[in-house]
């Protein structure tokens, strides 16, 4: 069986057959800004990242991925001007940048964890890697794309023909790109330039020597930086969200290429949609940006979010809702309770098909949906089967949802209200009275409010559906 992997590319707007430049692929994945908690839709990203790395995997590729945490910036406007959103949250929490930082990373990685995000091979902090970004800064002025103003280091798109390419807007240098904002900044050459590095004010907290005085990294430079010095100047694959193509990734081709030629940089550009709450946007004054603690304190479990997640194709958007995210917590529990069972019996099953088009699925553009729905198929039609089980378990490397973990709901776990209990005496009288119709239909009555009754050797044992 051999069926070919498949990835959309942002860059062609097509989905091109997935070739590696060398043997084990190589991948950078933008990693979150530690500056606030990430949520529910970072989180996303992050889900989308790793079921990437768990389908070259369960292709037989030995992946090597780098995610960055920015620890210093970005800037508060998302241009190159405001204040630095790192050191205005250390102002408020009265802390230091670095504290902010480390606390919010923990608990980056807790949640990923959580999560059971596979974590890429190098996570690499920014802070940690200032000279390798003034490396990639001198080497652009040297190569006469970028300039010196009054304020920092800007890179100069009008050197590099391709800028806009990611987004669609190469030629339209005149114009304004698709969602960058004008900066007032009358030194710069072009509106679409933006900083490599800034000159620090005296009292910004987080700064480091340079060739022009103390200063710190622009937004964009420590991708490119950090993914040359662990991938090299060209690799594989590049992840992030949306809202990073238009600026973010854009420039960072632009600094890629202009540095080390047209063949830097990503190979496959691939980007995560949205998650949006409640058919909007996530935002602060909404109090929306929910994270994995309120979901906890709301009785959803980080599988049951990620189970969430993986049933909505990544280059969708995905609306999350509460009782979006409780439905999906429901039928994972109703998953594993039908997994528990295939795993308690033994009988051999042909499930080939089963495994060629989940296979097919996920590697037709990592569609983890239609290979969860694969999944729920074979478990439903098929005979109960540790084979079963252990085919769900295989593809599970893929969906990363515990399904080994299956067991069965003990009767004393889960509480069984009064109604159900009285249908269950009433069938067990049935059953002692050798009543096999009264007890079917006592069953089916059952099922039709949401119970799965078995009998076996210990009595009647009964599970949620
Ligand atoms: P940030 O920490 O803001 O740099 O974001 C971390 C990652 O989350 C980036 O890849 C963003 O593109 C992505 N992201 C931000 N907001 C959302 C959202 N609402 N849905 C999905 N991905 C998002
Ligand atoms: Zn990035």
């Amino acid at each position: 069986m051999n069926i070919k992997l498949k990835f959309y590319n942002t860059l062609t707007r097509k989905k091109e057959e997935f070739i590696p430049k060398t043997k084990n692929p190589t991948m950078y994945s933008c990693g979150p800004t530690v500056y606030s908690y990430a949520h529910i839709g970072n989180l996303r990203a992050y889900i989308f990242m790793d079921s990437i790395r768990r389908v070259l995997k369960f292709n037989g590729y030995k992946i090597k991925g780098v995610m960055n945490i920015t620890d210093v910036g970005h800037l508060t406007d998302d241009g190159d001007d405001g204040e630095d959103k790192m050191a205005k949250k250390a102002a408020e929490e009265k802390k230091t940048p670095w504290q902010i930082a480390d606390e919010v990373t923990k608990i980056f990685m807790r949640d990923i964890g959580l999560l059971n995000i596979d974590t890429p091979e190098v996570v690499a902090k920014a802070t940690n890697h200032i000279d390798d970004m003034l490396k990639f800064v001198v080497g652009l002025t040297q190569k006469g794309h970028a300039y010196e103003t009054s304020d920092g280091i800007y890179f100069d798109v009008s050197t590099f023909n391709d800028y806009g390419k990611l987004s669609g807007q190469k030629g339209k240098l005149a114009e304004q790109i698709s969602g960058a904002r004008v900066n007032i900044n009358s030194e710069k050459k072009n509106p679409q330039d933006f900083a490599l590095w800034k000159k620090a004010p005296k009292n910004h907290i987080m700064q480091w020597p340079s060739p022009w005085g103390q200063g710190f990294p622009g937004w964009h430079i420590e991708c490119s930086a950090i993914a040359k010095k662990f991938l090299g100047a060209a690799f594989d694959i590049h992840t992030g969200g949306v809202d990073h193509i238009p600026i973010h990734h854009e420039n960072e081709i632009a600094q890629s290429e202009a540095l080390d030629g047209c063949n830097a940089g990503a190979n496959f550009w691939m980007h995560n949609e949205f998650m949006q709450v409640n058919g909007g946007k996530m935002s602060k004054s909404l109090g929306n940006t929910y994270t994995l603690t309120d979901l906890a304190d709301k009785g959803i479990s980080p599988l049951a979010f990620r189970y969430f997640c993986l049933n909505t194709h990544y280059r969708k958007a995905l609306n999350f809702t509460f009782d979006g995210v409780n439905g999906a917590a429901t039928a994972y529990k109703r998953l594993l309770n039908l997994l528990a069972e295939h795993k308690d019996t033994n009988k051999a099953c042909d499930l080939t098909k089963y495994k060629e088009e989940f296979i097919t699925a996920i590697n037709d553009d990592i569609n983890i949906p239609l290979a969860i729905g694969v999944l729920w198929t074979m478990v439903k039609e098929s005979p109960l089967s540790k084979d079963v089980f252990d085919l769900a378990v295989e593809f599970d490397k893929v969906l990363g949802l515990d399904l080994e973990k299956a067991e069965k709901e003990k009767i004393a776990d889960i509480e069984i209200p009064e109604n159900i209990k009285n249908l269950l005496s009433k069938r067990t009288e049935a059953r002692k009275n050798k009543d096999f119709k009264a007890s079917d239909i006592l069953r089916n009555e059952l099922a039709k409010l949401g119970w799965a009754v078995k009998d076996t050797a210990n009595g009647q044992e009964i599970t949620k559906i």
